[in-house]
């Protein structure tokens, strides 16, 4: 499984702005962080050159891409209303092209937006040339419209929860396409620990986790609910 993230706009083309909120800067904000998200999971991710406008460079100028070593492509921006229309229009949408016939896919990342709070906007279907590109190729493709950077609940909802959002787009993604989480078996504070290979080897067996900050706290107490979760995932095995 191998995924390109785009960031819409760029290079001359900010997109949508408003106050110092720069579509363009917030697309590639977001991507890298989906990008993080997703290579916790077992596929690999790669992210169209965010110095470029992917639009600019395909569409404009005409020079060719080649799509066809990913499996799914996705393009993000962020929305405006043109009026000033807080509160009224507002949430999340995605495109896809029309030769895009499942689309199970973004109804899971849309449901999975509305959870944190976005309206779901729904799926809509329009030729936005560059994912119409990648799926001439044969790729999929879809353009998330994350939320609107000119309506302030969803600037509120969307800066609380940056990291939400990505997690929840990457969730999206690998319980479609059935990505399982990469096992982290190196510690960044078990390298020189004299327990570094026991510890390597229960943490690939699942067994025994690391902390989120990429530690293991190899000298730490173990506690009783600690220990009960370790000997429940044996009592499972
Ligand atoms: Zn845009």
């Amino acid at each position: 499984m191998n995924i390109l993230l785009i960031a819409g706009h760029g290079e001359e083309d900010p997109g949508a702005c408003l106050y110092s909120r720069r579509e363009a800067t917030m697309a590639r904000e977001l991507v890298a962080l989906l990008q993080k998200e997703l290579l916790k999971y077992e596929c690999k991710c790669g992210v169209y050159n965010p110095d470029l406008s992917a639009y600019h460079q395909m569409i404009t100028l005409g020079k060719p891409y080649d799509f066809t070593m990913y499996d799914y492509v996705l393009e993000v921006h962020f929305n405006a209303h043109k009026s000033n229309a807080d509160g009224k229009v507002q949430g999340s949408e995605m495109y896809v092209t029309s030769g895009e016939l499942v689309t199970t896919l973004e109804e899971r990342i849309l449901n999975n937006l509305a959870a944190i709070g976005f309206t779901n906007r729904g799926i809509k279907c329009k030729d936005f040339a560059v994912i119409k590109k990648a799926k001439k190729q044969g790729v999929s493709s879809a353009l998330l419209e994350t939320c609107f950077i000119d309506d302030e609940d969803d600037m509120m909802l969307y800066l609380n929860n940056t990291e939400l959002v990505a997690k929840t787009i990457a969730y999206a993604i690998a319980a479609e396409y059935g990505l399982e989480k990469k096992v982290q078996a190196t510690f960044r504070d078990t390298e020189e620990h004299w327990a570094k290979k026991d510890i390597e080897k229960v943490a690939k067996s699942g067994l025994m986790k690391g902390y989120y900050d990429g530690t293991f706290m190899p000298d730490n107490f173990v506690t009783r609910g600690e220990l009960a979760t370790v000997l429940s995932r044996i009592l499972s095995k």
